[in-house]
């Protein structure tokens, strides 16, 4: 039973939260739920079919003999892992719970409120959520072909502008942007604003003109790559990112992130897991593989496919009752596989599919053929 409100007139003043902390739509993650007694295939999170290195698990588990003790609260374990693994230096390295704690300090550490953060029409959700969240205001850039437009994003730059986020491959697309354009954006920001580059999917990366960032982070002083262990490192439920960037930037994240922000056994298992390249490999080894086998057999179905240099694609469907997105989800959920609606990323006619084992990877081929078949003709 709820109580009766008193009247407004009597009520006590109540909490107020920042006001743009109101006009956040809450993440909504992946489903991951079939119908009882169906087989599951989550791919609806590009997590990775191929799990985490069993030597991160079995630091993992030698982790769990300390839990009473803090961890190193500078997680210098694992940055020194990752330094090795990237030829990077250990001082310039910000660990974080996910690189999604990352991106939300960065904005905390940059944005005074009513200062703009930037960043692309079909862009990771996360950006709009963290510059809110720190009291900015969002600002948004029109993509060409479902990819960042440098042109686009630097005619919104104003002196106001103190971040810009770009997720490179982009998440639900699956498109980036080649190294030039991505330094021909940072030449055309001016020397206040930061240039975040996420580059969470770089790993599964093969173009040839593509950079994660490492040479810019390294050398300029207004920009920043992060990277997370979530996703080919297969780690996603230990929540581990990290960041590489300038020693300003590292010295003021250091002030505000929480003083034991990641666990012991995430810094364990990430350090273990830095170290097996053989797992890596196998593990983008495999997306290759199906990433092609997948583009090229939706696309034999009739459905356009976005290229994609990530571990998932985007599907996109007509709007014809019955062959639309929404009836393909609701076709292939009902055989268990779980892919993801992207209509909070503007793209409501599409599903991104993620890159799973060869059972799912086939058993999405075969309903989605057996979906084009049956659907009614437009
Ligand atoms: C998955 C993802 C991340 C990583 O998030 P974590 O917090 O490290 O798990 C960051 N950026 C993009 C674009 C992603 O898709």
């Amino acid at each position: 039973m709820s109580p009766v409100p008193a009247p407004s007139s009597l009520r006590a003043p109540t909490l107020r939260p920042r006001e743009s902390a109101l006009a956040i739509d809450a993440y909504v993650p992946g489903k991951s739920r079939a119908p009882a007694g169906v087989r599951l295939h989550k791919l609806s999170s590009n997590e990775t079919p191929l799990g985490p290195s069993p030597k991160a698990v079995e630091a993992f588990r030698e982790a769990a003999a300390n839990l009473e003790v803090y961890p190193d609260g500078t997680s210098r374990v694992l940055r020194e892992a990752i330094g090795r693994a990237h030829g990077l230096d250990p001082a310039r390295i910000v660990c974080g719970a996910g690189s999604d704690e990352l991106l939300s300090l960065l904005a905390l550490a940059y944005l005074e409120p009513g200062d703009e953060g930037l960043f692309t029409e079909h862009g990771f959700l996360v950006y709009k959520i963290a510059i809110l969240a720190a009291g900015g205001t969002p600002v948004v850039a029109p993509e060409t072909n479902l990819t960042a437009d440098v042109d686009a994003l630097l005619e919104r730059v104003t002196e106001r502008t103190r971040i810009v986020y770009i997720a490179n491959p982009n998440n639900p697309t699956g498109t980036y942007l080649p190294f030039d354009e991505v330094k021909r954006l940072h030449a055309g920001l001016p020397e206040t604003t930061l240039l975040v580059l996420d580059a969470a999917y770089s790993e599964y990366v093969r173009a040839n003109d593509y950079a994660a960032g490492v040479e810019l982070a390294g050398s300029a002083p207004n920009v920043v790559m992060t990277r997370t262990f979530s996703k080919a490192f297969g780690l996603a439920s230990l929540r581990i990112g990290w960041l590489y960037g300038p020693e300003g930037v590292v010295d003021v994240l250091n002030r505000i992130r929480g003083p034991f922000n990641v666990s012991g056994p995430a810094i364990a298992a990430g350090a273990a897991a830095a170290a097996d390249r053989a797992h890596i490999e196998a593990a983008v080894d495999h997306n290759a593989r199906w990433l092609a086998t997948l583009t090229e057999g939706v696309r034999a179905l009739g459905l356009e496919v976005t290229p994609s240099v990530a571990n998932f694609i985007l599907i996109h469907f007509p709007q014809t009752p019955g062959r639309s997105a929404a009836d393909a989800d609701a076709f292939l959920t009902a055989r268990g596989l779980i892919l993801r609606a992207v209509g909070a990323y503007g793209l409501p006619d599409a599903l991104r599919l993620s890159i799973g084992t060869e059972e799912a990877n086939r058993a999405v081929l075969e309903a989605l053929g057996e979906f084009v078949e049956s659907a009614p003709r437009g």
